[in-house]
């Protein structure tokens, strides 16, 4: 067994981590989507294999399906609705179809 990831490994990580998503984004939006979902692919795997804790917008914002930066009106769909009192969110990614459901504060 690995010893804990030092307090500065984790840092990095997460920096780099926030930087790919960043980059992944901007490149969706420039229309170069195929990109973009390398990148998120690839902030994502660099997520599961050093599981250090990432903002909930970046969890929530990348397909765990093909990678592609969920962004709302032009990579995902995202919906609100209503459900036994509570609301939530549905966001669909535009290009595997994936779908997911959060509650909505
Ligand atoms: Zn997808």
């Amino acid at each position: 067994m690995k010893s804990k990831h030092s307090r500065l490994y984790t840092d990095i990580a997460r920096q780099r981590i926030i930087r790919i998503y960043k980059l992944a984004v901007e490149r969706a939006r420039q229309g170069d989507v195929e990109y973009a979902r390398r990148l998120g692919l690839y902030a994502w795997n660099l997520y599961k294999s050093t599981r250090v804790r990432i903002p909930r917008y970046i969890k929530r914002g990348i397909c765990r399906r093909c990678g592609t930066p969920l962004i709302p009106g032009l990579t995902a769909r995202v919906r609100l609705h209503s459900q036994g009192g509570m609301s939530y969110v549905t966001v669909t990614c535009l290009y595997c179809g994936w779908m997911r459901r959060y509650r909505y504060h």
